[in-house]
C-alpha cells in the first residue's frame, strides 16, 4: 500500500508522516530531503542552479540515498543536517522548478514507491508521482502555525525572516502544490501530531484487506 502526503512547507507532513510510518510498520520515503540534497549538491560544485539541464544531469549521476537511519546521503556525503538549513530552504524551490530535474527525481521515487507499503511526503505524490496511491492525504495549516513550528527547527533566522521565506517558498512551489482531488485535506492547525497520524491510520485500516 501506498499512502501520499502532500502540502505546504510546516504543515506538519514529517512529523505525521514518520509516525504514522512507524505505527503502520512501513517504509517512510522523504521526497523533499531529495531535492534538498540535490541543491546542497549543486551549490557546493558550484552548478548554476538556472541550468536545468545540467541540474538533471547531476541528479542522475549522483542518486539521493535515504538509508534506513534516516540519513540522507549523495555524492558519498551525509548531508542530513546540511540541507535543513535557511539557505537551502531559500534554494530548492529553484532547483525543483526544472523538469529535468521533476523527471530524473520522480522516476526515482515511483521506483521506491512501487516496493509497497510506504508513507510517502512531498508536493506531488497524489497527483504526480503516485497518483494511484490507496491513501491520499493533503495537509495544511495556518501561515502563522506554520511559521511558528519552522522557528523550532530553524534557529539561526529570526521571526520576520522566517515569515518572509515561507511566503515566497509557499509562492514558489504553488505551481506544483495542489492537492489531488480524490485526496483527504486535514488542517493542522489546531491538532496534535497523534490527533492527524490517528486519522490517517482509520483511512488506512478501512482500506487494509481483513
Ligand atoms: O518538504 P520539504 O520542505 O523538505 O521540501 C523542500 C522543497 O523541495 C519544497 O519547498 C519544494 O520546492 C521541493 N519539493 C518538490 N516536490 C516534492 C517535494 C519537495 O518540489 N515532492
Amino acid at each position: 500500500m501506498i499512502v501520499a502526503i502532500d502540502g505546504p512547507a510546516g504543515a506538519g507532513k514529517s512529523t505525521v508522516a514518520q509516525r504514522l510510518a512507524e505505527r503502520l510498520g512501513f517504509r517512510y520515503l522523504d521526497t523533499g530531503a531529495m531535492y534538498r540534497a540535490l541543491t546542497w549538491l549543486a551549490i557546493s560544485r558550484s552548478v548554476p542552479l538556472a541550468q536545468g539541464e545540467r541540474l538533471g544531469e547531476l541528479a542522475e549521476e549522483y542518486p539521493v540515498i535515504l538509508d534506513a537511519q534516516r540519513r540522507v546521503w549523495i555524492a558519498d556525503t551525509d548531508v542530513t543536517s546540511s540541507i535543513r538549513k535557511s539557505d537551502i530552504d531559500r534554494l530548492v524551490p529553484v532547483v525543483a522548478r526544472h523538469p529535468q530535474v521533476r523527471s530524473v527525481m520522480r522516476a526515482r521515487q515511483r521506483e521506491l514507491a512501487e516496493e509497497g507499503d510506504v508513507v510517502i511526503e512531498g508536493r506531488d505524490i497524489g497527483t504526480v508521482v503516485a497518483p494511484d496511491a490507496e491513501v491520499k492525504v493533503y495537509l495544511n495549516a495556518e501561515r502563522a502555525v506554520r511559521a511558528k513550528r519552522r522557528m523550532a527547527e530553524r534557529p539561526e533566522i529570526g521571526a520576520d525572516a522566517l515569515a518572509t521565506d515561507l511566503r515566497l517558498r509557499d509562492e514558489s512551489d504553488a505551481a506544483r502544490m495542489r492537492p489531488a482531488e480524490d485526496a483527504i485535506q486535514i488542517d493542522t492547525t489546531g491538532l496534535d501530531v497523534d490527533d492527524v497520524v490517528d486519522q490517517i491510520e482509520e483511512l488506512v485500516r478501512a482500506r487494509q484487506p481483513a
